[in-house]
């Protein structure tokens, strides 16, 4: 088949770890993979966001990643670009006009938004997946949400339209039901790991004393200020934080700021380190150095850092929330605590230290259920996913106007 990826704001050939490029550019990327594998032709769309980029770029065989102009060609937050949108749809209308995909399948909602715009007047089925839902966001920030507040409801008119609409975990199934669609149109494709980077095998990085990470975005809602403060009553050991903008605005970044005089106040300056945003290629060594990856977002739409974890035998001490509550198998492959729950995360993490035979049984188990999520068959499941919307649409024309 021809397909078309849609990523607006999340390119696969970004470097991850930053504000607005983590879980998304990686799926992106690792789906297309996946499905170039399986013998698919695949276009992914992104934004320009740079002058300098060529339009199209070869990433590997059967796999090119098409640069559409909407709006400046230089970074824009993910939250701003509402206003592009219609030239993105625009664009990408043409581009689809020759290249006449099978299938649209787009990646967060102002790229289903665009989708939708493109492919209608061409006859294209969609398949959308939102990788994170606004009515959601607005849920656990609140006031401190800075999406459009135009949001939730043009969420809601891309699930109405689309030909299938993808949850990431059963969780954000019932929330996508709860907005409105039809639990026939919903189909569950996770996101995966690579089991060949991600291993338990292989160099570790030194390490002095026990060690625990906390791998994401620096943004609040990934819970790197309690993992600083579970690590407080465990003064034997260390954690690292690792994510975070480029080098250059590392220093001068609020969140950083937030961390640093948090550890501070806590006494911990000594104990807790933020890396910055760190490459795939050195994150399996750092994970092998581990005792434990902290986990500890407010709220989780899917979560591949767990996976990652676990692919390279390492436990996961995690919310009990979103895709862990699919990923994580609480008991046995790490230990599940409620959200924001910082003495239940301290307690967890007493277990696993001072038992390290309990642990060394987790960390093999955790690479088991890690065996589950390999990017092959994720594409398998969204191949199917993009069959079923291929004879909706041929079934039931009218739904994508
Ligand atoms: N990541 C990375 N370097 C960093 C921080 C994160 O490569 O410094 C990667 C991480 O390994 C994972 C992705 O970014 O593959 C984050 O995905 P996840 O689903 O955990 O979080 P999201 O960014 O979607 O909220």
């Amino acid at each position: 088949m021809r397909i078309a990826l849609v990523s607006e704001h999340a390119s696969p050939l970004a470097v991850v770890g930053g504000v607005d490029a983590g879980g998304q550019n990686v799926h992106v990327a690792e789906l297309a993979n996946a499905l170039a594998d399986r013998g698919h032709h695949i276009v992914v769309y992104t934004r320009r966001d740079d002058p300098h980029l060529p339009t199209r770029v070869t990433m590997r065989s059967r796999v090119t990643v098409e640069h559409v102009c909407a709006g400046p060609a230089a970074p824009i937050g993910k939250d701003d670009l509402l206003p592009h949108i219609p030239q993105f749809g625009q664009q990408l209308q043409e581009c689809l006009r020759n290249e006449r995909p099978a299938v649209v399948h787009a990646h967060f909602w102002m790229s289903g938004l665009a989708a939708l715009a493109a492919a209608g007047p061409l006859a294209l089925p969609v398949v959308q997946t939102f990788h994170a839902l606004g009515s959601v966001k607005r849920r656990y920030q609140g006031s401190a949400d800075t999406s459009p507040p135009e949001r939730i409801g043009l969420e809601r008119t891309v699930i109405d339209r689309v030909q299938r609409v993808v949850a990431s975990c059963d969780d954000e199934r019932r929330e996508l039901v709860e907005l409105g669609a039809e639990p026939d149109r919903v189909v569950i494709v996770p996101s995966g790991v690579s089991l060949t980077h991600f291993t338990p095998e292989g160099r570790a990085a030194r390490r002095c004393r026990p060690r625990l990470l906390s791998i994401g975005r620096l943004v609040a809602r990934k819970g790197h200020d309690d993992a600083i403060r579970v690590i407080a009553a465990h003064p034997q050991a260390e954690l690292l934080i690792v994510g975070g903008p480029e080098a250059g605005a590392f220093e001068s970044d609020s969140e950083v700021r937030r961390l640093r005089a948090l550890a501070r106040e806590l006494k911990m300056e000594d104990r807790v380190r933020l890396t910055g945003r760190l490459a795939q290629a050195e994150l399996p060594a750092l994970l092998r150095s581990a005792d434990a990856v902290l986990c500890l977002p407010w709220y989780e739409p899917f979560g591949i850092v767990p996976l990652e974890a676990m692919a390279c035998g390492v436990p996961v001490i995690g919310s009990a929330v979103g895709g862990l509550l699919d990923t994580v198998r609480d008991g046995d492959t790490g230990l599940l605590v409620p959200p924001r729950d910082v003495p239940a995360a301290s307690a967890a993490v007493t277990e696993l230290l001072e038992d390290t035979a309990f642990r060394d049984r987790m960390g093999k188990a955790a690479r088991d259920r890690a065996e589950d999520y390999e990017w092959s068959s994720v594409a398998a499941r969204a191949e199917r996913a993009y069959v079923a919307a291929i004879h909706a649409h041929r079934t039931n024309r009218p739904v994508a106007r």
